[in-house]
């Protein structure tokens, strides 16, 4: 059950397909040199196998308690936080000014990716933190930021999201928690559900990010604001005051991500939480918009890192097991499982999702990079177009495949996997909320095409597909290059089908399109992941003629390509078809008939 960062796949999806080495030309990166990008993945892998990894069992067994009003996280957590902040993890990418080290998104992802893969219920407390620095770094003022930022950056004070209430989830509009005018400051009172790591024992304050509603605010997401209401108040000189009018009133029990506490939160219960406004009234939901695409990426990689961690395990499992004959009858004695085809076919399905997933995750973190930093502005809102597209894809897509990836990591276990001793379970269980938050698979999808395909009729969606269309040109060099053209192009144009007619149907009729939205996201994610699959082949191909492939990493990667355009792309003919004809059929029972 011990974890090892893919170290080298990292490296090379962050050269070849996030393209650090451009990126670090780019203002303000200079220093992700490629010696301190291979520096930080090293120690962030060691802190992540040596630090992390084994809390990851643990406190899924003991998971965070509520006592007497505290919250008590698992055994270590407080502790492997604490060398978590001291050697500058939480920083990353955060900026400079504010104490951050000012490194790449992309970096910063596959830093992500190993924290999560070594404990998710761990990894969700920086998240949240993100969110928050986020916010704050966009939307608060000058004091804000200096009564807040630097201590969210370092990590030594930890950040929250308080958008949940019990009748307000996927429409945030409906929540009803209160925020009152009481000099520069407002009271909140209300009542949040979810929380996550909304009340722990890790850091010295919480600094709570909460959606509120004024006295006669508008109905809906036109009349929500936001709001800074720390656990403990600030004084001007930046000490810690007085503890503030809030509570953890009680934690969820949930299927996975035990040590990760989701508290129900009360504010206000003796007056009102103290409070104060980010930015202007009734602005809040257009502010959480600048922190969601970080944050939807963000979930997109725990769907990679759990997966990552489940094929490691599964694929010790099968090396180790002994059953059954070799299906050629080369061996007399009974064989470990990986020598059975249909073991090998499992394994390489795993491995093929994960490194697709890592390398779309990848691509999306170098675009915010890119949007965020290019020196023309052209270019820069090129990128973001690339950004927007494929956000809710990465989130959406990834989760979903980590749900797929860990079940095949259970079923390679046989019974074992259905035992908890095993820990494949685990990762099952852990796996199955990075779909649910953050909005819902099903809102992705409807932000997919709803927002980004609606709103400029399909242009960004087929700028992307033309990019696609060079790979395949670029494949189309002979040899097994013919293979992964033909398949790519083939899958390509599946997409480019579908999405010429849903960006029609979406503008006629919106109900038929969005049955079919999550169809279409999945057929983004499936012909995106084999477009950049069939990029790394070609660029390990290049290796491969200008130098030894000793331990056979690069040919293992068009080995990769190969398999997954064989087995995985011919699933876009079927998404494509359910996206051209499967809406209409999707809504013909009535709710009486269900
Ligand atoms: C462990 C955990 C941690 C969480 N952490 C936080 C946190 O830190 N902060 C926070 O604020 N929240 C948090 N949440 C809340 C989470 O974001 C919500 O659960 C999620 O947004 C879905 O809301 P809901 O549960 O009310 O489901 P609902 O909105 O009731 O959705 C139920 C189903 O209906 C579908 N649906 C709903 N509306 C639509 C629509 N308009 N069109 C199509 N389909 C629709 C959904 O896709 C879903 O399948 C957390 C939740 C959990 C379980």
């Amino acid at each position: 059950m011990t974890y090892a960062a893919p170290l080298r796949d990292m490296i090379f999806t962050l050269e070849e397909i996030a393209g650090i080495g451009e990126i670090a030309t780019l203002p303000g990166y200079a220093d992700a040199t490629p010696d301190l990008v291979q520096t930080v993945l090293d120690e962030a892998g060691k802190f992540a196998a040596g630090v992390l990894a084994p809390l990851n069992r643990t406190s899924d067994q003991q998971g965070s308690r509520l006592e007497n009003g505290v919250v008590r996280t698992p055994d270590g957590f407080r502790d492997a936080y604490a060398q978590f902040v001291a050697a500058g993890w939480n920083s990353l990418q955060f900026d400079p000014e504010h104490g951050g080290q000012g490194l790449p998104w992309a970096l910063a992802a596959a830093i992500q990716e190993m924290v999560t893969s070594a404990c998710m219920s761990f990894s969700l407390c920086p998240l949240l933190t993100q969110g928050a620095v986020e916010l704050l770094g966009s939307h608060g003022s000058a004091a804000q930021k200096r009564t807040y930022l630097t201590k969210l950056v370092s990590g030594e004070w930890c950040g929250t999201m308080n958008l949940t209430e019990p009748q307000a989830g996927s429409d945030v509009g409906a929540l009803r928690t209160r925020a009152v005018k009481d000099g520069d400051r407002y009271r909140i009172t209300g009542q949040k559900i979810f929380i996550t790591f909304g009340e722990h024992d890790m850091a010295e304050n919480i600094v709570h990010m909460v959606l509120a509603r004024t006295p006669g605010a508008p109905p809906g997401v036109k009349g929500i604001s936001l709001f800074i209401v720390p656990k403990f108040l600030v004084g001007p000189d930046g000490a810690l005051t007085d503890r503030n009018d809030l509570r953890c009133v009680a934690l969820e029990r949930k299927m996975g991500i035990h040590g990760s506490p989701t508290a129900v939160m009360a504010y206000g219960d003796n007056g009102g939480a103290i409070g104060e406004l980010v930015g202007e009234e009734n602005r809040g939901i257009e502010y959480m918009f600048t922190m969601m695409n970080t944050a939807r990426l963000s979930v997109g990689i725990e769907g990679l890192a759990i997966a990552e961690r489940a094929y490691q395990q599964a694929r010790d499992y099968a090396r180790t097991r002994i059953q059954g004959r070799a299906v050629d009858g080369s061996d007399v004695s009974a064989v470990p499982i990986i020598r059975h085809p249909d073991v090998r076919r499992m394994l390489m399905t795993m491995r093929a999702q994960i490194e697709a997933m890592r390398a779309l995750v990848a691509f999306v973190a170098g675009s915010v990079d890119r949007a965020k930093r290019h020196p023309d502005s052209a270019e820069r809102a090129r990128h973001q177009t690339t950004v927007d597209l494929l956000t809710p894809v990465a989130k959406a897509w990834c989760t979903d495949t980590g749900c797929v990836v860990t079940s095949t990591a259970v079923q390679i276990h046989g019974g074992l996997g259905f035992i908890e001793s095993t820990g494949a379970a685990q990762h099952f269980r852990d796996a199955r909320i990075a779909p649910i938050y953050e909005g819902t698979n099903g809102i992705q999808a409807i932000d997919l095409v709803s927002r980004k395909l609606a709103r400029d009729g399909g242009a960004g969606m087929r700028e992307l597909i033309a990019a696609m269309r060079m790979t395949v040109e670029a494949a189309k060099s002979g040899g097994e290059g013919q293979f992964l053209a033909t398949h790519l192009g083939e899958a390509i144009g599946q997409l480019a089908v579908a999405t010429d007619s849903l960006a029609a149907v979406v503008k006629r009729d919106r109900t038929t399109a969005l049955a079919v939205a999550s169809p279409y996201l999945a057929l983004v994610g499936t012909v995106a992941g084999g477009w950049l699959l069939v990029k790394a082949a070609l660029a390990a191909r290049r290796r491969r003629s200008d130098a030894a492939d000793n331990d056979g990493y690069l040919a293992a990667k068009e080995s990769i390509a190969r398999f997954y355009a064989a087995n995985l792309l011919p699933q876009a003919g079927g998404l494509a078809a359910m996206v051209l004809s499967g809406g209409d059929s999707a809504l013909t029972l009535t709710e009486d008939q269900f």
